[in-house]
């Protein structure tokens, strides 16, 4: 790995260029924080024998190599048919705790090693809260979980299996929280959800879908979207690829929602450039149902950038893509089943053409929710 000079982060609100040398989650002024663009990588420069996301660690902006790791990454894209169309599937499902989020949790906790951080905490619905107490595990560090009260179980077992303290947290998801901002002064709050360094991992699904796919770009990629952090790392690496001289197009990024509890559906809906108040309900796609993302605009520009969108599914389209997935040998949680929902509208209503690249990404795995799959399709 060669060295570098430190990456910078920068503030979207007041400006303040900070560098990412030191255990911070946010600015001062209290707005989350991006990192700068980062150098990127060339097919050249790929660590080909490491299969997982560290062949890419040249493109990170980390100090050293990595201390941790559970071989996330360089997982497989699988080519299935789905309404008589090709499709090819990227299962994320696949990673070490079952769930995309091992690609920014493995970045953001070396990091945090990095920068010296002891004690972790964090607040998640789930897969990112299994995530983070899975590697802070693997890291050794005393880890403590948010939950709401009503998370899946399989996800709350994961988080105490790993040894990671669990508080039930009652109420909405943003009294969850609430509790965990709360502890900002008992240890370091790793959000995955406010942190710049759980985007540099995203980034490395880029990187792989273009190894993948033969140093090619695909036209359209469907990613199951709550706070965004997919869409972030997504644009963020296709940028790096193009910067690198290595891609001269981009793909459509098209964000998947449930309709339900759609925050970037109602303010693309209004052609707003930032986040726009709605009424959320409940839906089974527990792992999308966001109602405050941290990076609204950011999310909002990266999908208008890439002349992608946004799919707002209804809750009864869930339960059949879950169906016609598992019977493809594609078992995934609800929450990722709503990309095989998307995909067909937007088949049928001809934005996706049959002859174009279109990745769908499944992001959690069927055996972290069984329960509520059960109950979805009447098992
Ligand atoms: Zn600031």
């Amino acid at each position: 790995m060669k060295t570098r000079m430190t990456a910078l982060y920068h503030c979207p609100a007041c400006g303040a260029a900070i560098p990412a040398d030191r255990p911070i989650w946010r600015c001062a002024c209290g707005s989350h924080l991006n990192l700068a663009p980062g150098r990127g990588l060339g097919r050249g420069e790929i660590a080909e024998s490491d299969a997982s996301l560290w062949r890419y660690r040249d493109a990170l902006a980390l100090g050293s190599r990595p201390r941790v790791s559970l071989g996330e990454g360089w997982t497989p894209l699988v080519e299935r048919r789905w309404a008589g169309v090709s499709v090819h599937f990227k299962l994320e499902s696949q990673m070490p705790t079952g769930s995309f989020k091992d690609r920014g949790t493995a970045v953001m906790l070396n990091h945090l090693l990095e920068v010296g951080v002891g004690r972790v905490h964090e607040d998640s619905s789930g897969n990112a809260g299994s995530s983070i107490a899975t590697y802070a595990a693997a890291a050794g560090l005393p880890c403590r979980i948010y939950v709401p009260e009503t998370a899946p179980r399989g996800k709350i077992v994961q988080i105490a299996a790993a040894g990671a303290e669990v508080r039930m947290i009652p109420g909405t998801r943003q009294a969850v929280t609430e509790a965990a901002l709360a502890a900002v002064d008992e240890s370091f709050y790793a959000s995955h959800n406010w942190h710049p360094f759980f985007i540099e991992g995203t980034k490395t699904l880029a990187y792989e879908l273009w190894e993948q796919l033969g140093f090619a770009v695909p036209d359209n990629i469907l990613v199951p979207t709550g706070y965004g952090s997919n869409i972030l790392g997504l644009d963020r690496g296709f940028d790096e690829l193009e910067g690198r001289g290595e891609i001269t197009r981009r793909p459509r990024l098209f964000a998947v929602q449930a309709a339900n509890c759609a925050a970037f559906a109602t303010a693309w809906a209004a052609g707003a450039a930032d986040y726009v108040s709605f009424t959320p309900g409940a839906t089974a796609a527990d792992g999308i149902a966001t109602v405050r993302p941290v990076r609204t605009a950011e999310v909002l520009r990266a999908l208008r950038r890439s002349a992608g969108g946004v799919v707002a599914v209804p809750e009864a389209e869930i339960a059949p893509a879950l169906r016609a997935l598992g019977r493809l040998g594609l078992f995934v949680e609800p929450t990722a089943a709503t990309a095989g929902a998307a995909l067909s509208r937007l088949l049928r209503d001809g934005t996706i053409q049959a002859d174009e690249t279109t990745i769908v990404v499944l992001t959690g795995h069927g055996l972290k929710a069984t329960d509520k799959i059960a109950e979805l399709l009447g098992i």
